[in-house]
């Protein structure tokens, strides 16, 4: 089985930093969170080739999450889609510097909650991501969408919406099973085609509030059966705790 975490967990440090505690702690899969002042795809690509090598001297398979954050595919003003589409881009070059499997992105959101308003915003999307994920194959990267929580502003918020994106931009899927979690009903998310791997975390059933395995109701006993996991917190302590409890969960 892989099993990872996301970096977001140990943040600011440096790859060799990252790559060094994965392995000491026995992990053979990472996701890096591509906000940071050296992760962010233009910066890390503009300090050369050097700065992934260090990559090759670990057997740990390394995804990347692009940056998100302001960003927006489903943008109804086509400056902010362009300037996403050129960061998912970036991701992807970073993506082949260093070998990594995927990168996820968000399918974005939108800000006047009005059902007409939501449908060119899901056009937008499903655009601007068909095109990042032709740039994607281009170079042999998964491009892998990610689902959100559920909330009437994001898209891929349920199952259904998700695979119809997956269908349409030709992507692959990242289900994040705490986002999953607050949509009620996880289980048709593990059904959908193409998942290249999962974010997990727990929570409520309401809210995306990344806790530890446990601490909230998602049902562990319905993730017995997958793998290509990454844990997503932001505590480097409780990744390892629920790295116990999730195997344990599947009676090893
Ligand atoms: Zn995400």
């Amino acid at each position: 089985m892989k099993l990872g975490f996301s970096t977001l967990s140990l943040f600011m440090k440096s790859f060799e930093e990252w790559l060094e505690i994965a392995s000491r702690d026995g992990f053979n899969m990472m996701e890096i969170l591509c906000e940071g002042p050296h992760t962010w795809p233009r910066i890390a690509l503009s300090f050369g080739p050097e700065v992934f090598q260090i990559f090759e001297s670990y057997d740990i398979d390394i995804y990347l999450h692009s940056p998100t954050i302001d960003m927006n595919p489903a943008s109804l003003n086509p400056g902010i889609r362009e300037e996403t589409l050129i960061q998912t881009k970036e991701t992807i070059d970073m993506a082949v510097m260093i070998g990594a499997k995927a990168i996820t992105t968000h399918p974005g959101l939108i800000h006047r909650l009005e059902d007409r308003v939501r449908e060119m915003g899901k056009f937008y999307s499903v655009e601007t991501l068909t095109e990042a994920n032709q740039y994607a194959k281009d170079r042999d990267v998964l491009l892998s969408v990610e689902n959100m929580p559920n909330r009437y502003a994001y898209f891929c918020n349920t199952a259904q919406e998700h695979s119809y994106f997956i269908k349409e931009t030709g992507a692959h899927a990242t289900v994040d099973l705490g986002h999953a979690n607050t949509n009620g009903d996880v289980k048709p998310f593990l059904s959908l085609e193409n998942i290249s791997y999962y974010h997990l975390s727990d929570n409520n059933g309401e809210k995306d509030q990344h806790l530890s395995l446990g601490e909230g109701n998602l049902n562990l006993n319905l993730l017995k059966g997958i793998d290509n996991v990454i844990i997503e917190l932001n505590n480097y302590e409780n990744v390892l705790k629920s790295r116990e409890i999730f195997i344990n969960s599947r009676g090893s």
